[in-house]
């Protein structure tokens, strides 16, 4: 991309000079109090009894918030277009012949899900629209708000579905997959008004957008904890997952004594706390995890002869998850010889990291500063659908805190002064971006 000063930008952010702080609303330029409104009305889409929203991805409850979400983006003077891969995308033009600054999330939910993870950089990005349209501002780009389809994954277990076909990760090896209702893919996609034989024709080719921008909730406990209102995103962690297997010797539990076992179980136990020492011995944020545990035969007398468990490890650097695997295998050896036990591991899964373009970070943190709101890096350790972007476009996020770091439940909570600061930042950000980027 190319960055660049110019006097049109030095004027446009002269705002920024002044003491603008988040305790005087009466400079965002984004109405916090609409926004609150749709995100309340979108609540009501698949609201539990006990609370929160079940909206999974292609589902009738995710067709009937998409009607509400299209209304309000034609509402703001937008050009609404679904994608033959589900995703909506609302397009304002811009008054030069340059590639498009697109900016959104997603509206599904997890089973039992919460009303922020997703919702709040969708409604978000509509809000900014309708800031646009409602203060009559002219961008250079064509701008385009966007609804990812199924980021949740819930449905087909395929998580970032929309943006994965939009990036070309995924093609039409997916249309035949079937739901638990023996339903597949293509069915769905013809129930949201598609030809599933036109769904590579979602692809957005490279250089079509100048990037991609997402607002979303932290799902983590830093920003809340640190009370800092604004993340900046360096990137999404790749996650990385290997399936092993211990394998001991079952015997009787009563006959054979303790100095001549060979339990699966035993080892297994000190190989979870083996990923957990070498995850934490490393500087960072990075994680690691042991989900489960599989203990065969499972019975209350016979010493366990085989246990299967996954780990799994998530960092921003592809090198580090390598070393810490080569740290963990090793642990993993020496169980083997001390507890007389063969672990055998083999990589199941990995996706790299997406890291998010450094101008696009800068450009936050600047949007932040000029509202006066304290701002801090941050990995994330979610998955997101920047992360299918990033293969077709710069992108970068900003993060919003959750109350408790809790999310995927429907105790996720943002504040509304917060989610109003996070669209605020994406407004300002996305008008420096159309000053700066692609200047002659
Ligand atoms: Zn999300």
């Amino acid at each position: 991309m190319n960055f660049r000063h110019s006097l049109v930008a030095l004027v446009s952010w002269s705002f920024s000079l002044l003491p603008v702080t988040a305790q005087n609303p009466g400079t965002f330029h984004i109405d916090s109090q609409r926004l609150q409104g749709t995100l309340e009305k979108l609540s009501e889409f698949g609201r539990n009894p006990d609370g929160g929203v079940t909206r999974l991805g292609y589902s009738d409850t995710d067709l009937a918030a998409r009607e509400y979400v299209t209304g309000l983006m034609k509402q703001a003077g937008l050009q609404v277009r679904v994608d033959p891969a589900g995703n909506i995308f609302a397009l304002r033009p811009g008054s030069e012949k340059l590639p498009i600054i697109l900016f959104g999330s997603h509206i599904d939910s997890v089973v039992h899900g919460g009303n922020f993870d997703g919702d709040v950089g969708s409604m978000g990005a509509i809000e900014v629209m309708r800031a646009l349209h409602h203060a009559s501002v002219t961008t250079r780009h064509p701008l385009e708000a966007v609804i990812w389809a199924n980021e949740e994954g819930n449905h087909f277990g395929i998580g970032t579905m929309g943006s994965a076909i939009a990036s070309g990760a995924l093609g039409p090896e997916v249309l035949q997959i079937k739901d638990e209702q023996g339903l597949t893919y293509a069915d769905w996609l013809r129930r949201y008004g598609q030809d599933p034989s036109r769904l590579t024709d979602a692809r957005i080719p490279h250089g079509a957008l100048a990037v991609y921008l997402e607002l979303h909730i932290e799902q983590g406990p830093n920003l809340y904890e640190s009370h800092t209102p604004i993340g900046v995103v360096q990137g999404i962690v790749g996650i990385t997952r290997w399936d092993c297997t211990v394998t001991g010797f079952a015997n009787h539990a009563g006959t054979t004594p303790m100095n001549r076992r060979k339990d699966a179980l035993v080892a297994a136990s000190k190989e979870v706390l083996a990923v957990r020492e070498v995850v934490n011995a490393e500087q960072g944020r990075q994680v690691g995890t042991v989900g489960f545990v599989r203990v065969s035969p499972g019975a209350p007398n016979v010493i366990p002869g085989k246990v299967e468990f996954p780990v799994e490890l998530r960092d921003l650097e592809t090198a580090k998850v390598d070393r810490m695997w080569d740290h963990i295998r090793q642990k993993f050896a020496e169980i083997d010889r001390s507890e007389n036990v063969q672990t055998q591991c083999k990589l199941t899964d990995r996706s790299e990291p997406a890291q998010a373009d450094a101008n696009l970070q800068a450009a936050i943190r600047e949007s932040a500063k000029s509202l006066g709101l304290a701002a801090t890096d941050l990995p994330s350790l979610a998955g997101h659908d920047a992360q299918e972007v990033a293969r077709i476009a710069p992108m970068a996020m900003i993060f919003v805190p959750s109350k408790d770091g809790i999310s995927h439940s429907p105790k996720e909570f943002t504040s509304w002064q917060d989610v109003a600061n996070g669209t605020e930042v994406l407004y300002r950000t996305i008008l420096l971006l159309d000053t700066r980027l692609d200047s002659k």
